[in-house]
Formats: structure tokens, sequence, C-alpha cells
């Protein structure tokens, strides 16, 4: 008796509950309505659609608003979800959906992008996805155009890196990365990638990242931006800006190790800016990627450096691998076996977020 009249309780406060969800989505048509005309307005006077400034302090002010009632992360993703979703409803686009899909794949932590610095072979980088996509690893990485120092190092297999990369991620059912290095090469592949990368050398690059902020405005394509090794944090932030700027909100960070004077006399390449992550947590809320082979240019440093941002609040970590690493024709020293890969990437795949 006592069950059944739980039962009928239960009913009424379902009930309440529909609607107040029913009144939740009244108010974001609302709201949608209202930033339309502001989206109408600012695109009459030429205004980018997109303002992060803006959108921040819409953040700061909800949260300063629930008082620690919600928490801080709650509020801001779902401040995110209202405010870009009311941007998209102007750009009907099928891809779109798709590619907001991946970034809201990348952006939930703790997400592991990893393969080859660069793509070789067929057979490099099946059994990179292979053993990858067995330990849970959604995005490959590989890379077809690398930007080396010496111009007589190994350049990437170029549009046949970008065929077998394409092959191996559908192969294994994961998001394909890889990085650009010139316009001519985004014509002919934009639609062969998942994710495109713009690396340290061409973060600062103004005229590229307008570029690319254009093509990607029309299917907000995700992009990963890698720090310049010599940038300051708002330099990285402006460049984000830049690719941000004609409607793409699908922009994650990756800090890659910056260059000290610690370079003159260290074993390591970089100097691994991972305080930059609490920093960068606290100023946006694009998702912050670190990649410790770069920065640490060692492979035996890299588990313990990915622990390290992840628990410093990085969003994701990208790191580089190979079959047989002394064997590789890019950053052979850098880069983790496949089996200590399956183990990074477990361990982290399955700590908490
Ligand atoms: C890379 O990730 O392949 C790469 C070249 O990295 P970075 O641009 O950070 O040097
Ligand atoms: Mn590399």
């Amino acid at each position: 008796m006592e069950g059944e009249g739980n039962g009928k309780s239960i009913e009424k406060l379902r009930v309440d509950i529909d609607s107040i969800d029913y009144k939740i989505i009244d108010l974001l048509l609302k709201r949608n309505e209202i930033a339309h005309k502001v989206i109408k307005l600012k695109a009459a006077s030429g205004a980018p659609v997109f303002d992060e400034e803006r959108e921040r302090l819409i953040i700061e002010k909800l949260s300063r608003y629930a008082g620690g009632r919600l928490s801080n992360d709650f509020i801001e993703k779902l401040a995110r979800v209202f405010l870009w979703e009311s941007k998209s409803i102007e750009r009907p686009n099928s891809f779109r959906r798709r590619n907001d899909k991946i970034f809201s794949l990348l952006a939930t932590r703790p997400a592991v992008i990893a393969g080859p610095c660069a793509v070789e072979s067929e057979e490099q980088i099946m059994a990179a996805a292979a053993a990858l996509s067995a330990a849970g690893v959604k995005f490959l990485r590989g890379g077809a155009f690398k930007p080396r120092t010496s111009p007589d190092s190994f350049q990437g297999l170029g549009d046949e890196g970008i065929r077998l990369l394409k092959a191996a991620a559908a192969k294994y059912g994961m998001f394909s990365v890889t990085e650009f290095l010139e316009i001519n090469e985004i014509e002919r592949h934009y639609d062969n990638v998942d994710i495109i990368q713009i690396g340290s050398r061409n973060m600062t690059s103004s005229g590229f990242l307008k570029y690319i902020a254009k093509i990607s405005s029309q299917d907000c394509k995700p992009i990963i931006l890698k720090r310049g090794f010599g940038s300051t944090i708002k330099e990285f932030l402006l460049a984000r800006d830049y690719l941000a700027r004609d409607g793409n909100p699908n922009i994650a960070l990756c800090l890659r190790g910056i260059r000290t004077f610690e370079q003159i006399e260290s074993s390591m390449r970089n100097t691994a800016d991972l305080a930059a992550i609490l920093e960068l947590k606290s100023l946006t809320g694009s998702p912050v990627f670190f990649d410790p082979s770069h920065s640490a240019g060692r492979a035996d440093f890299v588990p313990q450096l990915a622990e390290a941002a992840l628990a410093l609040g990085a969003d994701g970590i990208m790191f580089e691998c190979h079959p047989a690493p002394e064997k590789a024709l890019c950053d052979g020293g850098q880069c983790l076996t496949l089996v200590a890969s399956a183990e990074l990437s477990k361990k982290v795949l399955s700590s908490k977020p």
C-alpha cells in the first residue's frame, strides 16, 4: 500500500518536472529568437557573430548568479550549449552536426590523440591505428606534410600520407588529425580529414589562420591549435581568436612545450609549459590539450608528463608513437612503442574525468 502511495507521489513530482522542462525549452526558444536579432544586427554592421569575450562575460555572470548552487563547470557547459546553438541555427549544414559531435568528443575529458609523428607507410599507420583503437583511443594523428627544421629531413608522404591516414582512421573507426602547412594542401584535402592541426610554427601565421577560419566556418570542422614555441599565452589566445572570428567555435588548444634557456644544456627538446594549463583553463572555455612528446622530446618522460598534465586539468593529451621507434623517419626519440602507448592510453582513458 505504502509503495502505491509513493508511486502516486512520484507521478505527481514527475508532472512538475515535465512542466519545468517544457518551460526550459520555451525559454531557450525565446532566447534564440532574441539572439537572432542580435546576429542580424551584427551581420548588418559587419561585426563577427562569435565574440569570445562576450561569451566569457556571460558565463562569468551566470556563475556569479548561481553563487555556488550549481558548479561552474556545469554553468559553463550549459551556457556553451545555448550560446552556440543559437548561432548554428542560422547556418543549417549537414556537416555541422557531425563536426559538433566530433568536437564534443574531443572536448570530453580525458581525450587521447595519438599516432606517429609522420605517416611513413601503410603497415606503420595501420599497426598504430590497430593498437591505439584497441586501447580505446578515438583520435589518430599522423603527419603527411611535416614542418621539418632541415630541408634534408623526411618531409612526409604528402598526398599519399593523407590517403593512408584516412584509410587507417576509417578502418578502425577513428577520427583523423593532421597538420597542413600550406593553403593548397587544405584545398586538396579539406574533406579528407576530420580535425585540422595547426602546428607550433604556423600559429603566428595570421594569413594562414584567416584562411582556415574562413574555410572552416562553413562546417565548423574542429581545429587543434598548437602553441607557438616562442609565443606568449596572450598571443596563443589571439591566434585562437583569429580562427574563431568567422564563426567556427570548435577550436581546441594544445600546449607542446616552449623554448627557454633550458635548451642550452638540457636533453629536453622544450620546456614543458605545464602551468599554462591552469592559466588557459582559467581564461578560456576551449579544451586544452598537452603534448608531452614535443614538450620533452624524450619517450621516457612522456607517461609522467601526460599524467601531470591531466592532474593539472588538461582536457586531453596528444602523443606520438611508432611500431619501431628506433626506425622512425621523424621524432623517433620521443615516440612510445605501441605497447607503451596502449598502456598509457588505457590508464588515461580509465582515469576519472
Ligand atoms: C606535430 O605535432 O607533428 C608537430 C610538428 O608538433 P609542433 O607543431 O608542436 O612542433
Ligand atoms: Mn613530431
